[in-house]
């Protein structure tokens, strides 16, 4: 590689940040890292009508919580200063006037109702390309049908206008992707896109060809739906006069619906029940909410983890991987070219294994703040035994209240289940009995008080897991949970004592 390696992640302020956004800003991100190279972050925000307020500082959060930080950007500035293309308004139409002054660029004066005019009309023709194009464009009205004179009395007027490729007929545009290797399209099958608007601002084609040349970016890795526009940005490259140093690109496969076919979308995460996006969204106007990873529970760790499997592999069988790990074995030779299908299961699976590796006493420091939120506040050496004794039942600390209640309060209710298996007979009774014996013990312990138990048990010739199930039952209230005689031990005698007790008064 000649060139050093720079890369961008250039989203548009349109809206939250969807997870297949944030997993390009991790290619990229491991990519520049890989090769000792530069991440920087530019927002593309040159679409004012699609402009979403609060999107910009979402993705910047978004980036932030993943642990994906750009070098260079908006947010962190640069010799390229500034990232934010609204702000580079005055660099593109030296760009866009050169394209017009040799021949590659037009004006075009059509007004709203003539294109829709024009886009009936070539449906009803059932027309192979029903854009506007070099098929249609001597029909219109612009800079290739109107005189000079008649060309610049519109411009002084202020007639809105915008600036269009002069898409070249039936040319072989030849390009070179490095996921999906040769690409070959006829131009003819292309339109004449807008480069520039009389409000302006350039559109995203050529803003981003500019910003991509100026800010010497080496590689562009982005998602598998700007692979139609790579002709265009191609021919953009070549009017300019940067073929040369062109960068080299690379299209990223689309994350699929974890059932069916088709792109990912909020909708199915909705449908699902799982997050499609890092952090909370609430929609600046209609206040909608959309869930997070970051507020569902996920270590970030664990999200970029995840995410780092969706269109690539490590070549190993390895799975856990730090970021820097996955910057270590991270090559484009490994994404994949078919689409990558969400797998939720996964998901938690790979939060699961962060979750296990996480020291007890960072799991409890943040288990204690969802028992304080319950008012139940008690000695953090505690809980973190608790978490030490639960944590391999559960993917999220946000589970553990579930896995883990009884060690500070008594069960509310018993599973009916167990009642019916276990509560007959002359159970009962017994474990009324056994109540007195443990009463008894001196010193409490886990071991002291399963030897009592099995004790007893041989005593009265009665059934083992007949009585540790109804045991755990007036302990726990179900059949789950970590190993009894710890639980006692932790709750300790009298408590003990005193949910034995309760169960006889309330299981009828
Ligand atoms: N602004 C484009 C987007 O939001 C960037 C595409 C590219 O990386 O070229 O996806």
């Amino acid at each position: 590689m000649n060139k050093r390696v720079r890369v961008r992640f250039a989203p548009s302020p349109t809206g939250p940040l969807h997870i297949g956004g944030v997993r390009t800003a991790l290619y990229n991100y491991l990519f520049a890292k890989k090769h000792g190279g530069d991440f920087l972050l530019r927002i593309e925000d040159t679409d004012q009508g699609r402009f979403v307020p609060g999107a910009e500082q979402y993705i910047i959060d978004s980036l932030k919580w993943a642990g994906i930080m750009a070098v260079e950007g908006v947010g962190v500035g640069g010799p390229h200063a500034p990232y934010r293309q609204s702000e580079r308004k005055e660099i593109y139409c030296k760009y866009a006037e050169k394209l017009v002054n040799e021949g590659n660029a037009y004006y075009a004066f059509d007004t709203t109702d003539e294109l829709e005019q024009l886009r009936k009309e070539l449906e009803q023709a059932k027309a192979s390309n029903t854009s506007y194009s070099s098929h249609v464009r001597l029909r219109m009205k612009n800079s290739l049908t109107l005189s000079a004179s008649e060309v610049q009395q519109k411009l002084a007027a202020g007639e809105p206008f915008v600036i269009r490729i002069k898409m070249p007929e039936n040319e072989i545009v030849k390009a070179t992707d490095l996921v999906r290797e040769k690409i070959e399209v006829n131009t003819s099958t292309l339109d004449d896109k807008i480069l520039f608007k009389s409000d302006g601002l350039p559109t995203y084609h050529l803003a981003n060809v500019v910003d991509d040349h100026l800010m010497d970016i080496s590689h562009v890795i982005r998602g598998e739906e700007w692979l139609p526009s790579l002709p265009l940005h191609v021919l953009l490259y070549r009017y300019l006069g940067w073929e040369n140093t062109m960068p080299q690109f690379a299209h990223l496969p689309l994350l699929l619906k974890p059932d069916g076919k088709g792109k990912l979308s909020k909708r199915d995460g909705d449908r699902l029940g799982f997050p499609v996006f890092p952090l909370l969204w609430t929609d600046p106007s209609s206040g909608e909410q959309s869930s997070g990873y970051r507020e569902s529970g996920y270590f970030p760790e664990a999200f970029v983890n995840m995410l780092a499997f969706l269109g690539w592999n490590s070549g190993t069988e390895q799975e856990i991987f730090s970021i820097d790990e996955l910057a270590e074995y991270f090559s484009i030779e490994h994404v994949h070219k078919a689409g990558a299908k969400f797998d939720f299961d996964k998901a938690k699976w790979f939060n699961h294994q962060y979750l296990i590796r996480h020291n007890n006493e960072e799991l409890a420091y943040d288990f204690e703040k969802i028992l304080a939120q319950k008012g139940i506040l008690v000695n953090f050496e505690y809980i973190v035994k608790v978490v030490s004794l639960v944590k391999e039942r559960v993917n999220f600390v946000n589970e553990m209240w579930q896995q883990a209640s009884f060690f500070f309060v008594a069960p509310e209710s018993y599973d009916s289940e167990v009642i019916k298996k276990r509560w007959k007979d002359e159970v009962p009774t017994l474990i009324a009995e056994i109540k007195e014996v443990i009463r008894k013990i001196e010193v409490f312990t886990a071991e002291s008080f399963k030897d009592t138990v099995h004790q007893f048990v041989e005593e009265k010739q009665a059934n083992m897991g007949s009585i540790m199930n109804t045991l755990r039952l007036s302990l726990v209230g179900g059949s789950f949970g970590p190993d009894l005689p710890v639980i006692a031990e932790m709750i300790g005698k009298e408590e003990v004592v005193r949910r034995i007790d309760k169960a006889l008064n309330t299981i009828k």
